[in-house]
């Protein structure tokens, strides 16, 4: 085992193999407060690359309703368990030093174990592989609520407010996040397993992989899936082609994958960002993605405390009880939350360019705009203004303009009854 530094975690900790970077890194902010439930990213997803016979219950990206759904089914319950177990033999607390916070830690230091740590030596990593019967329902629960107050219908009848509705779910959106220290590439004995060194893409070789499914047990996202027609397994692939720019609609620079390019509720960010000589972020504070996770940490690592530094980040749902989204997002949560309610004249900008071209934005440029509305958010005095935010894309070509506060056009009154 290697000691190899993870920044979600604000220390090194145990991993198999020695610390290795790519050059640029595949990620995403997902803005979970946005999302719809349409399952256009998941549908899109499979139409795309999982569409084959063997592949029928394969979801590479999937939307379950949180705190009952899962796919597969009580992923996180069944692991996070496992964690606390491996916690109480060890008599370790797994905490969080919320004390030592910097740009470089912005959440603390994790005093528990990951899921690497807490492995007893027989695996690389904690882990469990599901039954089939756990794979077979990807909406179980959707749209189920929780702490049900209120009519027989379960409706509320005193309305709800912020910051915590009592009765609550959230949509969660999941794929393989190419994890910066991925638990299935530890885990894999044919070393099948390997992460692009030009975007950190994690993919398997289908020709070394023998099905043994050793990524599907040790992965705590459950992301890889066997196929039992050609007993291998497989898993997302950051949709490849699209992010190296030779998608022939892409005009040679790096797309969005297709679930974020698809939807509709427009949450989702993807882009590569920059990784410097010593392993970590480079520098770029007008990278959208560099500015939101890095800059403003208002989006967060999901299940941090597994270890393995994922690179898929959430903006936290404002209404569910916080304890749980501590559990879900680490102790980052409470100040992204703030932001995220009364963001800067800056971070207000960048929220909008969430799914407006496919192209990837490598860079952000704000126009400055009036002053559109003051009011008081929290007890604080808050200002709106219509800035114009312009994403660029990898060749630096004006990718997306647009205003802060969205544009009326009226139909011309020749026109009022034409479609
Ligand atoms: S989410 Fe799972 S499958 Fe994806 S890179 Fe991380 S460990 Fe591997
Ligand atoms: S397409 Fe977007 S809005 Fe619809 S379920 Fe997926 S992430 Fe949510």
């Amino acid at each position: 085992m290697a000691d190899v530094y993870n920044w979600h975690l604000g220390r090194k900790m145990k991993y198999v193999y020695p610390e290795a970077h790519p050059q640029k890194q595949f990620a995403a902010v997902l803005n979970i407060n946005r999302c719809i439930g349409c399952q256009t990213c998941t549908g899109t997803c499979k139409a795309t690359w999982t569409f084959s016979k063997g592949q029928e219950y394969m979801w590479w990206n999937n939307v379950e309703t949180k705190p009952y759904g899962g796919y597969p089914q009580h992923w996180d319950v069944k692991l996070l368990q496992m964690l606390d177990d491996a916690h109480q033999k060890a008599n370790v607390k797994a905490e969080w030093d919320t004390r030592q916070t910097n740009p470089n830690t912005p959440y603390g230091v994790y005093n528990g174990l990951t899921i690497t740590e807490a492995s007893d030596g027989s695996q690389q990593a904690i882990g469990y592989i599901p039954p089939d019967t756990e794979w077979r329902a990807p909406l179980i629960f959707e749209d189920t609520a929780t702490g049900y107050k209120g009519d027989n219908l379960g409706i509320s009848t005193d309305g709800a407010s912020l910051p915590e509705h009592q009765t609550w779910f959230f949509y969660l959106q999941r794929l393989c996040n190419h994890c910066t220290y991925p638990a299935c590439a530890a885990a894999c004995p044919r070393k099948a397993i390997y992460k692009r060194p030009e975007d950190g893409i994690v993919l398997i070789d289908q020709s070394r992989c023998r099905g043994y499914r050793k990524c599907v047990e040790q992965c705590p996202y459950k992301k890889p899936m066997y196929r039992g027609t050609t007993r291998t397994s497989e898993k997302c692939i950051g949709c490849y082609p699209r992010v190296e720019g030779t998608d022939p609609l892409s005009e040679g620079v790096p797309m969005e994958t297709r679930c974020m390019a698809v939807c509709p509720g427009k949450i989702r960010l993807n882009g590569l960002v920059t990784i410097g000589g010593d392993g970590q972020w480079a520098e770029d504070p007008k990278h959208p993605l560099y500015f939101l996770i890095k800059l403003e940490n208002i989006a967060l690592p999901l299940y941090p405390q597994f270890g393995t530094e994922p690179n898929i980040y959430y903006i936290p749902p404002r209404w569910a009880p916080r304890a749980y989204l501590h559990q879900m997002f680490g102790p980052g949560v409470d100040a992204a939350l703030e932001k995220y309610a009364a963001p800067s004249r800056e971070l207000l900008a960048v929220l909008q360019l969430f799914r407006t071209t496919q192209r990837m934005i490598f860079r952000f440029e704000i126009e400055e705009g009036p002053l559109v509305l003051e009011t008081e958010v929290g007890g604080k005095p808050w200002k709106m203004y219509n800035d114009t935010v312009i994403g660029l894309d990898a060749k630096g070509r004006e990718a997306v303009r647009l205003s802060v506060v969205e544009p009326i056009h009226e139909r011309p009154p020749e026109r009022m009854n034409s479609i």
